[in-house]
């Protein structure tokens, strides 16, 4: 594609979009009386206009069918969330059994690694991404402790080269092969919340395995944002978030991908609880376990049917956008644009004002690009923000701006480039 840097050609392609419609699906918060343009889906994906309707419609159920709500109506809540798994298997490239959708992250990586953290002898420790999410770093650094080793020993770290912003795939393979003692878990993010770099997840799992060790993704800025084929490339588990790039409300309902070949693992351990139990049989309220078949042995606790439903009224939006193909075809086109546009400003200057520290393939990045700030970040940040423009600023100089291909325009990317080029 050979960008310009008109208001025309941005129109142009906004005609040509065959999921333009689609930002009407999607409820935007208002700024000086007009829609702002939100480019935040990385950390709160817009309101789906039939969340409301969804959520009533349970609370509908309850107030007149109460306990009977779990196994009658149109949307029985006994299996709610199994019904909800095919337009996920399809975003997350999984046969249907191997997912189920549960809890919120943390409390999933938690659990994932009770069953796959599985230190023995030498072979105790855990490779992450260094600069991970928080939540990450202290989930896995309390599961080392939980197992007793100090998350000094029992956790590495990879960290760019001098000079470079991002992991570069041969270096984190090096590393794996390195270890191919000692390593016991490979735990990387699908795409990293702070960089933006989508990870070579099928090169990282079979490192892994041909290390001896089990591969695991945190998924969380990688569903709904880039395809994922977590099946075909052999992952071993994933969880992910429904809030960010899946719309499903704050907090939202969580999910867990476990691959089939593990289902009839005895040797993996697994916290259970009575949502687990086949369903066919878990009211008979037998005394000793038996799981439903997949994933949905992993549930612990009655589902909660209202962040269901939130999940469902996105759910259904990516079901009728045709899934994540035409999405990330977008995508691409979207925040190739904005790059474009970041690209000229710079130029135009001299000087790399704004830096992406983004990857600039489009294979090793999902929608979100993260800019370095040379100077007066925060204030350009600030200039975004009153001129209706949400991203987000993380310290000390870096703004991350992810077009969302479900609600967001050409039209809007060009709008933003002018702010930021007026706040040079
Ligand atoms: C957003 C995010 C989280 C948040 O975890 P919650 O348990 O949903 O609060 C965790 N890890 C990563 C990588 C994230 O991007």
């Amino acid at each position: 594609m050979i960008y310009q840097n008109t208001l025309a050609f941005a129109t142009q392609l906004d005609e040509q979009d065959s999921l333009k419609g689609f930002q009407s699906k999607f409820l935007t918060p208002k700024h000086n009386g007009k829609d702002v343009i939100y480019l935040c889906g990385n950390s709160l994906g817009l309101q789906p206009v039939t969340a409301q309707s969804e959520v009533d419609q349970i609370l509908k159920n309850w107030q007149e069918r109460a306990i009977e709500g779990f196994f009658t109506g149109d949307e029985p809540w006994l299996d709610f969330h199994k019904r909800l798994t095919y337009t996920l298997s399809q975003i997350l490239g999984a046969n249907r059994d191997e997912i189920t959708i549960m809890n919120s992250l943390t409390v999933n990586l938690h659990l994932l690694m009770v069953s796959f953290y599985k230190p023995t002898g030498n072979r105790f420790k855990i490779m992450m991404e260094g600069g991970a999410f928080p939540s990450d770093q202290y989930a896995i650094a309390s599961q080392a402790r939980f197992h007793g080793y100090d998350p000094k020993d029992a956790i590495i770290e990879l960290f760019p080269r001098e000079c470079e912003f991002t992991l570069r795939t041969e270096d984190i393979i090096r590393k794996i092969n390195e270890h191919a003692d000692d390593l016991a878990l490979v735990l990387f993010s699908g795409v990293n919340y702070y960089t933006g770099q989508l990870f070579d997840m099928p090169a990282i799992t079979t490192a892994a395995h041909g290390a001896g060790a089990f591969a695991g993704f945190d998924l969380a800025h990688a569903a709904g944002n880039v395809p994922l084929q977590l099946h075909e490339w052999g992952v071993d588990f994933a969880t992910w978030c429904s809030y960010k790039y899946m719309n499903s409300g704050p907090g939202g309902i969580s999910g867990a991908f476990v691959n089939e070949k593990h289902f009839n693992n005895k040797k993996l351990n697994r916290f259970e609880g009575w949502w687990g139990f086949r369903e066919d049989k878990r009211f008979l309220m037998p005394s000793v376990f038996e799981g439903e078949k997949g994933a949905a042995a992993w549930q612990l606790s009655t589902s909660p049917a209202i962040l269901l439903a939130l999940h469902k009224a996105s759910l259904d939006i990516f079901e009728a956008a045709g899934g994540i193909a035409p999405l990330r075809a977008k995508s691409e086109l979207l925040t190739g644009y904005l790059e474009f546009l970041i690209n000229g400003i710079n130029e135009k200057h001299g000087d790399e004002l704004f830096k992406v520290i983004t990857p600039g393939y489009k294979a090793d990045r999902g929608c979100q690009l993260s800019i370095v700030c040379k100077q007066n970040g925060k204030p350009t940040f600030d200039k975004l923000t009153e001129n209706g423009v949400i991203g987000d600023w993380r310290e000390p100089n870096v703004i991350r701006l992810s077009p969302v291909p479900l609600y967001n325009s050409f039209k809007q990317v060009f709008e933003t480039g002018l702010i930021l080029a007026a706040s040079t």
